[in-house]
C-alpha cells in the first residue's frame, strides 16, 4: 500500500475526483488516500487556497493526485499551479497526447509527448512597468533548468522505447535564451546517439503538427512554448477531457488533468474523468504498479471504443458516474 495526496479542487474537480478514486478502488490499486479540498471554494470557506495540512500531507507522500483549481482572477493571486511546481520544483511538466480509434478527429496518428520546462522562461513573472505606456517581462533560461528537463526528455525517450526527440525554440529571434537552450539540447544528444533528435522553430511547429503530426515523437521545449504546444496536441487529439499530465521534480511528483476546473459544466455531472484517471495511471506506472495501471488503460479504451458510454464533450450523452460504472465493469 503507498499512500498518496490527493485535492480534490474546484469545480468539476470533486466529481472527477470521486470517479476516479472509485475506478481505482474498483481495480484494486494498491494506494490509500489523504484527501483534501482545496481552491477557490476552500479559499473562501477557511481562508486558504491550500490549507497547511494539505502542504504537508504532500510533503510526507511525495505523490500528488490533483484535480484542477480555479485560479481567482484580479485578487492578486499567483497561479497556485505555478506556486505548487515551483515550492516542489517540479520541473519536467510531461504531457502524452495519443490518438484513441474511438475518438474522431481529423487526425488519427497522433503519439507525441511534451516535455515542457516547468520553472522558468517567462512564467518566473517578473514584469516592470517601466512607464505608463510601456512594460518588460523577463525570459528566463538557465544551464540546469533547461540541461535537467532535456536530459529528462532523452532518458524517457530510452525507457519507453521512444525514436525521436524535437526541441522547439525560437532561437533564430531569441539568439541568446532559446539559443542557450538549443545549444544544450545539441550537446547532450550527443550522449544519446541511439535516439534521432532534431530542432524545430516553434511557429514552423505549430503548422507542422497540424500537417503532418506524425512526424513527432517527443517534444521538448521552454516552458512558454510547452504550455501552447501540449494544448494543440490536446485539440488534435479530440479535446482537453483526454489530456494527462506529470509534473515530476527529483524528490516530488504530482499528477493532473491538463484542463481547467470547467465551471461551465461544474455540478452538472457530465464531466469526463479520463484525463484525470489517466494522470493517476501514469502515476501508478511511476511507482512501478504498470500491471494495475495497463489493466485501467485497457478498461478505459474498450469502454471508449464501444462508444455506449461517451460523455457529452466525446459526442455521447453519459453522465460522468456512468461512463465510472462502464469503465468498472470492465475491470
Ligand atoms: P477549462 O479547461 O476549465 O475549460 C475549457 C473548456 O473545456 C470548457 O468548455 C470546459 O467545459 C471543457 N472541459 C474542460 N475539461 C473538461 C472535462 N474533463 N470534461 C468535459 N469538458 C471539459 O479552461 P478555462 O475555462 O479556461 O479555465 C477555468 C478555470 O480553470 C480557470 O480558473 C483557470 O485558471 C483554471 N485552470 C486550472 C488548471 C489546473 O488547475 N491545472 C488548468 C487550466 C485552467
Amino acid at each position: 500500500m503507498k499512500t498518496i495526496t490527493v485535492f480534490k479542487g474546484d469545480g468539476i474537480g470533486p466529481e472527477i475526483t470521486d470517479a476516479v478514486l472509485q475506478i481505482l478502488d474498483a481495480a484494486k490499486a494498491p494506494l490509500s488516500y489523504e484527501i483534501f479540498n482545496v481552491g477557490a471554494a476552500e479559499y473562501e470557506r477557511h481562508g486558504a487556497l491550500i490549507p497547511d495540512d494539505a502542504f504537508a500531507s504532500f510533503e510526507k507522500t511525495r505523490l500528488l493526485l490533483k484535480s484542477p483549481i480555479t485560479t481567482p482572477i484580479g485578487k492578486g493571486f499567483r497561479s497556485l499551479n505555478v506556486t505548487l511546481r515551483n515550492k516542489y520544483d517540479l520541473y519536467a511538466n510531461i504531457r502524452p497526447a495519443k490518438s484513441n480509434t474511438a475518438v474522431k478527429t481529423p487526425f488519427p496518428n497522433v503519439d507525441i509527448v511534451t516535455f515542457r520546462e516547468n520553472t522558468e522562461d517567462l512564467y518566473i513573472g517578473v514584469e516592470y512597468k517601466m512607464n505608463e505606456d510601456t512594460v518588460h517581462a523577463i525570459k528566463l533560461i538557465t544551464r540546469k533548468a533547461s540541461e535537467r528537463i532535456i536530459k529528462a526528455a532523452f532518458d524517457y525517450a530510452v525507457a519507453h522505447g521512444r525514436k525521436k526527440v524535437t526541441c522547439v525554440h525560437k532561437a533564430n529571434i531569441l539568439k541568446m535564451s532559446d539559443g542557450l537552450f538549443l545549444d544544450i539540447f545539441h550537446t547532450i544528444a550527443k550522449d544519446y546517439p541511439q535516439i534521432e533528435s532534431d530542432d524545430k522553430i516553434v511557429d514552423n511547429t505549430c503548422m507542422q503538427m497540424v500537417m503532418r503530426p506524425e512526424q513527432f515523437d517527443i517534444i521538448v521545449t521552454p516552458n512558454l512554448y510547452g504550455d501552447i504546444l501540449s494544448d494543440l496536441t490536446s485539440g488534435l487529439i479530440g479535446g482537453l477531457g483526454l489530456l494527462p499530465s506529470m509534473n515530476v521534480g527529483d524528490d516530488y511528483a504530482m499528477f493532473e488533468a491538463v484542463h481547467g476546473s470547467a465551471p461551465d459544466i461544474a455540478g452538472k455531472h457530465i464531466a469526463n474523468p479520463t484525463a484525470l484517471l489517466w494522470s493517476a495511471c501514469m502515476l501508478l506506472e511511476y511507482i512501478g504498479e504498470t500491471a494495475i495501471a495497463a489493466k485501467i488503460r485497457k478498461a478505459v479504451d474498450e469502454v471508449l471504443a464501444e462508444k455506449q458510454h461517451l460523455t457529452p464533450d466525446l459526442g455521447g450523452s453519459a453522465t460522468t458516474e456512468e461512463y465510472r460504472d462502464a469503465v468498472i465493469a470492465k475491470l
